[in-house]
């Protein structure tokens, strides 16, 4: 304790002054309320700073408190307490509080008169049993974990929902425990303050004045229990803690949200031995019943420390200038000062780190820190990650996204026309919403019955053709197309797979043969046959050439024959339908139907490759096949399904699905999880109510017409190509040889990303820029992206448009 001279606050005095618990004879109590409510029974005295308070038991075990007041105590905050009970009683009868008891005559309040004929208000309650949290904890010695904190976040949550529609105001006068007193900020409650916190005070009090003064004032308010502490909480240990019920409504005031939440996590942080977790676990509780806001969770820390250290302040204070001695309160301040130590060593950002607001906050609210990290991460990425394959000479770190912007750890946006997996826009708060209300209600595997899984298996499939009834549901598109093979297999009795030339179709042991650009084509196993990409630019057969959709086809049957006589047979065909490895190209109109023909023929089955293209992205229809009037026989699905979630699907015919089952089975432990299901639901709810598709189709049209301006102006775009929001420009030396222009590409895309968008370089030689943007893309992005293209482009060094790949 510091040793300075006695101090007194006179705000402080007057305050104290007025809370004084009356002291009536139990003779004359016992008898008045005998009179007034009819109750008799046993009375016992019990403990009360500003009230004297009494349990009576009467008989069968039910028992009141019986409250005096002091005659000091303002009529109208008694009168306000009194309602207050009462609404909750009629809005959450589940909600454990003490109700109150009316006089005989029917009278929420009564009074009793004291010798020198001073009335004093009398109220009867019911007595709320149970063990209080504190006795709890001293007599088994445990501390809170993750869970016990949470109940208790969730009982703190639930009082302030029941009180959310309260209309009383309470006592215009200020009480001490209120943050907003004052009181925090006398040179009085200072100069007592415990040696270990008080050179602290310079530093935390300015910030705290700030946020009192500046931010606090701004938020919800209500009226608030503000007293969610230890002693105050009955519970049951058993095993798990559950709330019991709460009592002393006597500290509730008209204030912010954020300050009632504050009072319970400065009350309860400190029997944990991390009061950062602690508080994590006591917001997620609380916003179980009660929403947060952003701008609650911003000044959580301050408020927390500020309650903490009127706490301390004024406990220290009351022992040194009135000699009060409380052995709980004392055993009490050391464990708040030692939280106060930990919480002066944690930044306000990170003390609510993990924890996200109940509304998703908008993109302006963009967390910018002032130094980015990205050297200092990358070396930590590669000594856990080794060196990988990143995006872009200089790695970015991204911390944030909302619609079509990304954001980096600087504060810097960017457009993003590159990531078709965030479909419906990053961090889209309608998926959020689905997928956080289904983690915590049940996560578990499509063994169970559920009705969300169902659900999607049902809208999919109704988007699919008659025949395509089964769904199988998977994690990734390389689990998808791994599936898929091994049903052409069974199905077909034969092994070999047909891809085209410089394919992906994912990473598994037996998918990985079939991404020709991950190995080099000499080295194909012998059941892998490849075909030419329908490359009308710069493929086999080009835009000159008569019938060129039959003379690619032709290839598959080919590739057909060459499997049968090298032994595997033809299994299968495999076909992305965009064929975006080979730089999204859109195929001569027969093309597919003749491929899908000769597949047939030889009693392959036809796989379209959704995992790209599906979800609305061709602008014309839900998945890319359909522009072609074909009939595949399994589709696989994955990206954009779970805009980022990992949720995959195939589709197939009834009997190629049975069939599976019956020969080896297929079970998925995370494929269709109760999750992932309503997070897919989510995502086509909004593809369908935004009408995405119809935004891809009209973004599209104006987008592609921007390039070819583009092309009239820039004699490097050799080409555009591809459809609805997928869409590649492909990059020349010289429009005639065709001169694939790699470097100039690469240079494109690290400047574009300078000017704050991203695309990436791509296609067999590396020289198509790729735009494939989330499918909310608006003209205005369009056109960000159009103009930023055309920067780069007219800014491109002349060595390296001459140089090819
Ligand atoms: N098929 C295609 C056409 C793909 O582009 C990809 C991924 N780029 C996959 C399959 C594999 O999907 P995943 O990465 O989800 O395994």
């Amino acid at each position: 304790m510091n040793t300075q001279p006695m101090m007194k606050d006179p705000t402080i005095e007057a305050m104290l002054a007025g809370i004084k618990a009356p002291n009536l004879p139990l003779e004359m109590i016992r008898a008045r309320v005998a009179e007034v409510y009819g109750l008799t029974g046993e009375w016992k005295q019990l403990g009360g700073e500003r009230e004297q308070n009494f349990r009576l038991t009467i008989g069968e075990g039910a028992a009141f408190v019986v409250k005096i007041a002091a005659p000091t105590e303002p009529m109208e905050s008694l009168r306000f307490q009194t309602e207050a009970l009462e609404h909750i009683a009629s809005v959450d009868p589940g909600l454990v509080a003490p109700r109150l008891r009316r006089t005989l005559a029917g009278e929420a309040m009564s009074h009793i008169f004291d010798k020198e004929g001073v009335s004093h208000v009398l109220r009867v309650l019911t007595f709320v049993k149970g063990t209080i949290l504190f006795d709890q904890l001293q007599e088994t010695g445990r501390s809170l974990n993750a869970e016990d904190l949470i109940a208790l976040g969730r009982a703190s949550g639930r009082l302030a929902r029941a009180l959310q529609g309260f209309a009383g105001r309470g006592a215009s006068s200020v009480m001490p425990w209120d943050i907003r007193s004052g009181l925090l900020f006398s040179p009085a409650v200072h100069a007592h303050m415990p040696t270990p916190i008080a050179p602290l005070l310079e530093d935390l009090l300015p910030q705290i004045s700030d946020v009192l003064s500046n931010r606090l004032p701004k938020l919800r308010a209500q009226v608030i229990y503000h007293d969610f502490h230890e002693s105050n909480v009955l519970v049951k240990l058993d095993p798990s803690l559950s709330v019991e019920g709460v009592i002393d409504f006597g500290d509730m005031i008209f204030g912010p949200v954020a300050q009632d939440l504050a009072v319970s996590v400065a009350s309860l942080i400190h029997w944990t031995p991390d009061p950062v977790f602690a508080a994590n676990c006591l917001v997620r509780g609380y916003q179980r019943f009660m929403p947060l806001e952003q701008d609650d969770l911003a000044i959580l820390r301050s408020l927390v420390l500020a309650r903490l250290l009127l706490q301390v302040g004024l406990v220290s204070y009351q022992t040194a200038v009135h000699g009060r001695q409380d052995d709980d309160l004392e055993a009490l301040q050391a464990l708040y000062i030692r939280a106060i130590l930990k919480l002066a060593a944690v930044s306000e950002p990170d003390f609510v780190r993990g924890v996200m607001p109940s509304v998703v906050p908008t993109s302006e609210a963009v967390a910018v820190s002032p130094t980015a990290s990205a050297p200092a991460l990358l070396e930590r990425r590669q000594a856990v990650l080794g060196r990988t394959y990143m995006f872009y000479n200089e790695p970015l770190e991204l911390v944030r996204g909302r619609g079509c912007m990304v954001y980096d750890a600087a504060g810097k946006d960017y457009l993003d026309c590159y990531n078709n997996v965030a479909n419906v826009g990053h961090c889209h708060p309608y998926v959020l919403d689905a997928l956080t209300r289904q983690a915590s209600m049940l996560n578990t595997n499509s063994r169970y019955l559920h009705p969300e899984i169902v659900r999607l298996g049902e809208r999919l499939s109704a988007t699919l053709p008659a025949h395509l009834d089964t769904l199988i549901f998977v994690c990734t598109g390389s689990e998808a197309n791994d599936l898929a093979v091994r049903m052409a297999r069974m199905i077909s009795g034969n092994e070999g797979v047909v891809v085209t030339e410089n394919s992906y179709h994912g990473n598994t042991t037996t998918v990985t043969p079939l991404s020709l650009i991950d190995y080099d084509i000499k080295d194909k196993p012998s059941w892998v046959e490849t075909v030419p990409p329908p490359n009308l630019y710069r493929g086999l057969y080009g835009q000159d050439v008569n019938d060129a959709g039959r003379k690619y086809a032709d290839h598959v049957t080919a590739a057909a024959e060459a499997l049968a006589a090298r032994g595997p047979g033809m299994a299968g065909l495999m076909i992305d339908s965009i064929f975006d490895a080979n730089g999204a190209l859109v195929p001569p109109p027969d093309y597919m139907q003749l491929a899908y023909e000769a597949a047939k023929k030889v009693g392959a089955l036809v796989i379209a490759d959704e995992v790209q293209m599906g979800f609305g992205r061709s602008g014309t229809h839900m998945w890319g096949f359909e522009a072609f009037g074909v009939q595949p026989d399994i589709v696989t699905m994955g990206k954009p399904m779970g805009n980022g979630h990992p949720v995959a699907a195939v589709a197939t015919r009834r009997e190629i699905a049975e069939a599976v089952q019956k020969q080896t089975g297929y079970f998925n432990t995370f494929g269709g999880n109760t999750v992932s299901a309503a997070v897919a639901n989510a995502c086509l709810d909004v593809l369908i109510g935004e009408d995405l598709q119809g935004n891809a189709a009209r973004s599209s049209a104006w987008l592609i017409k921007e390039l070819h301006g583009l092309m009239q102006r820039h004699e490097i775009i050799g080409q555009i190509q591809g459809r609805g929001l997928f869409l590649g420009v492909e990059l020349v030396t010289d429009r005639t040889t065709k001169g694939p222009a790699k470097y100039a590409a690469r240079w494109v895309r690290e400047r574009m990303k300078v000017l704050g968008v991203l695309v990436s370089s791509t296609g067999p030689h590396g020289n198509i820029i790729k735009i494939r943007p989330p499918l909310v893309f608006s003209l205005a992005d369009a056109a960000r992206c159009v103009d930023a293209l055309d920067r780069a482009l007219s800014e491109v060094p002349a060595d390296l448009r001459s140089a090819a790949a």
